[in-house]
């Protein structure tokens, strides 16, 4: 029954497939904004199994408060955006699909204390990725499961959303979706009124960090590749005050 549901959709997915690469396009979404949702809920749900969540500590009203201050400059999507901190070693930060954003408290412990204009570049960058509808498209681009998500999640079994899910939290950008996240995130920043400085900052930081013990410890830079000319570039950007996103 599933199959004969989803025959006429694969057909019109595999035009759509092929006028994208004709074209050089990006992936767009095929996901609804209400799908992303159900999706990051479950990814929330998954993550929050594995993690303490910490809900009363400064660092997590810290989190919040900045998160919260951001809200109004971002563009507008209808998503019920969440920030938490997660009680985790990992240097990490996770933004799930229509609002769930997870700060771990390994990245809060190597970024200043003092340095909000820091950390509001950071939870900018994430609010970026789910604004810039990064995971969704990503899944989108694996043919098989954009099928599965097209035909609607409740037609997906709960086995299906939870294996799409746990994809999802372990995802790692493409280059370009890292500058997008970058340049939102900046934009955000500015907007509210903090420093984009704070994000150079933070790079500097991680690209010590990464000398120091390698990547391969440090999970924000094995999920957000960083290299010179992504710092390089997110300086012109500041230089060019090239704040485009947001209001
Ligand atoms: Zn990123």
């Amino acid at each position: 029954m599933h199959l004969r549901r989803t025959q006429p959709l694969f057909r019109l997915l595999l035009i759509c497939g092929v006028v994208i690469s004709l074209t050089g396009c990006r992936t767009r979404s095929f996901l609804s904004t209400k799908q992303e949702i159900a999706l990051g809920k479950e990814g929330a749900r998954q993550i929050e199994a594995e993690y303490r969540v910490d809900t009363s500590s400064p660092d997590a009203e810290r989190v919040r408060r900045i998160g919260t201050k951001l809200l109004p400059h971002v563009d507008q999507r209808d998503v019920p955006y969440s920030f938490k901190v997660l009680e985790a070693n990992d240097v990490n930060a996770v933004a799930l699909p229509g609002g769930p954003l997870y700060i771990f408290r390994g990245l809060l412990d190597i970024a200043d204390p003092r340095d909000d204009d820091a950390l509001a570049c950071i939870i900018g960058h994430e609010i970026g990725h789910i604004n810039g509808r990064h995971a969704a498209r990503q899944i989108s681009s694996q043919f098989i499961t954009s099928i599965l998500i097209y035909v609607g999640l409740p037609g997906a079994t709960n086995q299906e959303l939870a294996r799409l899910a746990s994809g999802v939290i372990s995802l790692k950008y493409s280059r370009e979706d890292e500058l997008d996240a970058d340049r939102r995130g900046l934009s955000y920043a500015q907007r509210a009124g903090y420093d984009p400085n704070g994000l150079i900052r933070f790079f500097t930081k991680l690209e010590r960090m990464e000398r120091r013990v390698g990547g391969e410890k440090n999970e924000w830079l094995r999920s957000h590749p960083l290299n010179t000319s992504r710092i390089e570039r997110a300086k012109v950007l500041i230089e060019n005050q090239n704040y485009r996103y947001g209001q």
